[in-house]
């Protein structure tokens, strides 16, 4: 099975979110850069939490879906990183966290 699909729809979704994170990003502009970075805390957004395990139960959630697998992420490798869904934007989420807005990635 080719990567290709993926890799296309994780660019779609990475464009089209920074389309409409642009907009508040200039009006934050005198946002420190600490707090941009802060670190997305359990009930965020979309029942997020920071460890993945926490939401098995919840009627969205597949074994082993986390924020690392998800479209919307942008962290590489790194154990916090940004999230490009709309509702994350000035936080960081936890690689191994998730969301019920996640998309295999
Ligand atoms: S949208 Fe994806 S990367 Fe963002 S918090 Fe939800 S599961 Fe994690």
């Amino acid at each position: 099975m080719s990567d290709q699909p993926n890799a296309n729809r994780r660019k779609f979704l990475r464009q089209a979110s920074a389309a409409v994170a642009a907009i508040p990003v200039v009006s934050m502009a005198g946002i420190s850069a600490a707090q941009a970075n802060e670190k997305a805390e359990d009930g965020h957004a979309h029942e997020y939490v920071k460890n993945a395990a926490d939401a098995a139960g919840h009627d969205d959630y597949a074994e082993g879906s986390k924020c690392k697998k998800c479209a919307f992420w942008g962290g590489d490798d790194a154990e916090w990183g940004q999230c490009y869904h709309a509702d994350f934007q000035g936080v960081e989420v936890n690689a191994n966290g998730w969301c019920s807005e996640f998309v295999e990635g």
